[in-house]
């Protein structure tokens, strides 16, 4: 959950969570829809869709018993080598690195590492460097505290060396010029058109297929799909960024929707809080349902 989410937006998620699902067996046994419903807002639904198969593949596998080494961690989906150390150590205490945000810019300054981060090459270098570090004993203590040097003491712009507790250890010249990074990918921007369609107190959506797969979305709108006249003036325009795009989704009324597809359904305005739906698409559908409702 809290990839790429702060912690103060997560809390809440992460209590109701484990109130709907306390074990793996829980999650293993819930629906899609449940699972996708209960991470609505939090974005990124690739996370959910992972968690939901690594606690059927811990029922199935490991009879409900999380793996304990993180060769078979890494087995499981979404669980990658950082999630996997992070686990064994805080979970488990075991003397396994970690390599995040914060332990990556202490460990280019520690050992003045000069060579942009973003790469698998540089990747494998800090993780050498965590793994030489590492004590036998208390990891999990030693790598929190890592990650707090790097929080509050070794932070990006005005590193704090004057009180740093490894100071002596430290082989950065410029500390503040590091860790070093390829420059970013530019931002894309997108225009999508969705339709808001609107009979008898129902709303009709669709379900994703690509972004939001599962999840339900206002209906898209391909180039040439509707009158042009039609779609002069949307009732609703937001922009949200998306990975490196910057979306403006702009929503038009439509009578009917042009483009019918078998993935689309019509669902009474009350059951909208029932259904997992992009967070967008969420806010443009409670926009347009309270201007309705006025
Ligand atoms: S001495 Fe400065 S650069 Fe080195 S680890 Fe401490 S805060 Fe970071």
């Amino acid at each position: 959950m809290l990839q790429q989410t702060q912690v103060a937006a997560v809390i809440p998620y992460y209590h109701e969570w484990l109130r709907r699902f306390p074990d793996f067996a829980s999650l293993a046994h819930a629906c899609e829809n449940d699972v996708l419903r209960a991470w609505q807002g939090l974005g990124y639904y690739v996370r959910a869709r992972n968690l939901h198969a690594t606690a059927s593949t811990v029922v199935d596998r490991y009879r409900g018993r999380f793996p304990r080494s993180v060769e078979q961690m890494q087995d499981l989906p979404g669980i990658g080598k950082y999630t996997a150390h992070a686990v064994a150590s805080f979970a488990f205490d075991q003397p396994t690195p970690i390599v995040e945000a914060n332990t990556a810019r202490v460990l280019t300054r520690l050992f003045d590492f000069r060579k942009p981060i973003d790469s698998g090459a540089a990747r494998k270098t800090l993780w050498r460097y965590a793994a030489v570090l590492i004590p036998k004993s208390s990891t999990r203590v030693y790598n929190s505290a890592l990650i707090d040097l790097g929080a509050l003491v070794c932070v990006a712009h005005e590193p704090k060396c004057a009180i740093c507790p490894v100071n002596k250890f430290c082989g950065a010249k410029n500390p503040q010029l590091l860790p070093v990074r390829k420059s970013p990918a530019p931002t894309k921007r997108l225009i999508e058109k969705h339709a808001f369609v609107l009979r008898r107190g129902k709303i009709l959506l669709e379900q994703s297929s690509s972004r939001w797969r599962g999840m339900w979305i206002l209906p898209p709108l391909k180039p040439g799909s509707c009158k042009q006249s039609s779609l002069q003036h949307p009732v609703y325009t937001a922009i949200f960024p998306f990975t490196h795009h910057r979306v403006t989704l702009r929503v038009y009324r439509l009578r009917l929707c042009e483009v019918a597809t078998n993935r689309q359904r019509w669902f009474p305005l009350r059951s909208l809080d029932s259904i997992p739906i992009a967070s967008p698409h969420c806010r443009a559908l409670r926009a347009l349902t309270a201007a309705v409702s006025e």
